[in-house]
């Protein structure tokens, strides 16, 4: 499941049509359709033969929790697809949607949950949430959830729709209930409506936190494809944050996993959006600076949708009379290191990466946490006692963990079964699959996403380091990658301890399984060195780009000997001159279509 990118302003909108608008090499702006956008849990459904046969959540959008038996307890999700007559059901389909509460249950059901001393939800997501992952489906069974379906992510192939909206009136001739939608011709005509919605929204029996925007044309749609996890043929519209004001009491400095050191506002909790804060962000030293915040101030601060909330702006007009600026620490709060601040960055920093004590266990439990190893058991809670007992020091002692199975079934909240199943899943985690294994290592920049791109094209470990170290240019190359990731990945690399400790997870029997690339169908492009030129009628240059990628091609700036194509458009000039000078097979447009399909 992808993300929406997200806009604010109009600006962010005008430049999302004009984007589509470019990239199509269109002057009109195509059909957008509008949805709210529901503030829930989204949830993949699949029918085969018009039955239900598996319901999962979003998870990390590549792996989601398969929940099939708590879904077949919501009203609104039907069992079977009904069948109108005459009409055809694909033999498989998966349906996108939203599982929501509205807001009148979920009051009513933190209600009853004070009443009987259960949990207080924070908010009706988290609520919806909660209900969803039950162990127990007849719990599930009992919370108000409903459920508007949103999208077809996919059909078979005996079937197929022309537009969004098309795909919506299916959903619900099959029973469904759809989230409202509109289309619009206009990007005018979306923020006119967005302005009404502003305020309307609150009348809605559901929250929403924006609007949707969707290319309604399916062929369109495939043709804009997705750039960084999201489709580059939609964008949520996001509503103003709430702003209220509270006090600020206090301003600690918190030390990451990189040693930067951020300052945290403590405040008297305060309701925002749905939520008690009590902490919030002031990003940095200038930001406190130039909103001259200080520590006593009455401040506004603002929270949209997930994000952490912020302080915004202190109201000068009920500053007490001994407020103090604030002094940044120029010492780190853990270590005393001295911190550094680079030319052009805002941030201060500890660079005692190694031997920080607040880096160290943030590495540590970066490193074994959800988005790196993923070792079951394993959290915050366990690596802060095992730091403090010194039975870690580094992320290469969770391999040798089991060489203390005795004495960790003595300690206080590790019980017989407790230890085993937490060194079972050490155990487990030391084969680990490159992608993951090298996002678990933190390098600055590089998450999941870059990580795969990078397993993507060299496969294994030791390809990887060589081409990080001798061959920057190839990788920068990919896809994805721009150049401050591989000046990142290069530090990381010729950092002495690096190796030190790639050699120490080896040693501890870590095995980096080689990545096997999704395999691409065969094709014409599969594997080749492609350079586009001149102006083509049918497709712009960065459409042909995307296209060749998606099937396998490398789509290089420059002719050499090493060129498979050259594809040449109108009025090509001088790369196509030393194609024919190399003896490069040259494409003009009508054969590079025709090889394209
Ligand atoms: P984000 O998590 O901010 O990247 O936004 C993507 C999420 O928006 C999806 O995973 C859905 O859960 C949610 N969403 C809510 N309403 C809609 C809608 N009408 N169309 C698509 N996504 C929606
Ligand atoms: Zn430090």
């Amino acid at each position: 499941m992808l993300s929406l990118s997200n806009g604010f302003s109009e600006d962010d909108i005008r430049d999302f049509s004009d984007k589509i608008c470019r990239f199509l090499g269109v002057s009109e702006t195509t059909e957008i359709v509008c949805e709210p956008k529901v503030d829930g849990v989204s949830l993949s459904l699949v029918y085969e033969d018009g039955k239900l046969v598996r319901g999962v959540t979003r998870g990390d959008g590549v792996t989601g929790e398969n929940i099939t038996e708590n879904v077949r307890t919501l009203r609104d999700i039907p069992m079977e697809l009904e069948v109108k007559k005459g009409e055809i059901l694909p033999q498989k389909v998966e349906i996108r949607g939203e599982v929501y509460i509205t807001r009148i249950n979920f009051e009513a059901m933190n209600a009853k949950q004070a009443e009987v001393g259960d949990k207080i939800f924070a908010n009706a997501r988290n609520a919806a949430a909660g209900s969803l992952r039950q162990l127990d489906s007849t719990i599930t069974a009992q919370r108000p959830l409903e459920f508007f379906a949103y999208a077809l992510a996919s059909v078979s192939d005996d079937l197929s729709f022309e537009t969004h909206t098309d795909e919506l009136h299916a959903l619900q001739r099959w029973g469904f209930v759809t989230v409202p939608f509109k289309a619009f011709g206009s990007v005018d005509g979306l923020l006119e409506n967005y302005n009404g919605m502003v305020e309307k929204r609150f009348e809605l029996p559901y929250a929403i936190d924006g609007l949707v925007y969707k290319v309604n044309d399916k062929n369109l749609q495939k043709r804009l494809g997705e750039v960084a996890r999201s489709p580059r043929w939609a964008i949520a519209h996001k509503f103003p944050a709430e702003q209220v004001t509270t006090v600020l009491e206090g301003i600690d400095v918190q030390v990451g996993r990189t040693g930067v050191v951020t300052p945290v506002a403590r405040l008297q909790p305060v309701e925002v959006g749905g939520v008690t804060v009590s902490n919030a962000t002031l990003h940095n030293e200038d930001y406190i600076a130039e909103r001259d915040i200080r520590v006593g101030d009455t401040v506004f601060i603002e929270r949209a949708g997930d994000v952490i909330p912020k302080v915004v702006k202190p109201v000068l007009e009920k500053r007490p009379e001994k407020a103090d600026i604030f002094s940044f620490p120029r010492e780190c709060p853990v270590c005393n290191s001295n911190l550094v601040r680079l030319e052009g960055e805002a941030a201060w920093r500890c660079v005692n990466h190694l031997s920080c004590r607040a880096q160290v266990e943030a590495q540590i439990i970066y490193f074994v946490g959800k988005h790196g190893m993923d070792i079951d058991g394993l959290g915050q809670k366990q690596v802060q006692k095992f730091l403090e007992d010194g039975l870690i020091k580094t992320v290469v002692d969770v391999f040798n963990l089991k060489d203390h199975a005795e004495q960790l079934k003595g300690q206080e909240g590790f019980g017989e079964k407790s230890v085993t199943n937490l060194l079972e899943s050490i155990e487990r985690a030391k084969q680990v699959e490159l992608p993951r294994f090298l996002a678990a290592l933190g390098i600055p920049l590089v998450g999941y996403e870059v990580a795969r791109l990078l397993a993507n094209r060299y496969g294994t470990l030791e390809i990887l380091q060589s081409a990080i170290l001798d061959k920057p240019d190839d990788v920068e190359s990919i896809d994805g990658i721009g150049s401050r990731i591989v000046e990142s990945l290069q530090v990381f690399w010729q950092e002495p301890h690096t190796q030190e400790l790639l050699k120490g997870l080896l040693t501890v029997g870590v095995t980096v399984m080689p990545y096997e690339a999704p395999q691409v169908a065969d094709n014409p492009f599969l594997g080749k060195i492609v350079v586009l030129t001149g102006t083509m009628e049918n497709m712009t240059r960065d459409e042909a780009k995307v296209r060749l990628q998606s099937l396998g091609a490398k789509v290089s700036g420059s002719v050499s000997s090493k060129t498979d194509y050259v594809v040449a458009g109108a009025a090509a000039g001088s790369k196509l001159k030393k194609a024919q000078e190399l003896g490069v097979a040259v494409l003009d447009e009508a054969a590079f279509l025709e090889k394209l399909s």
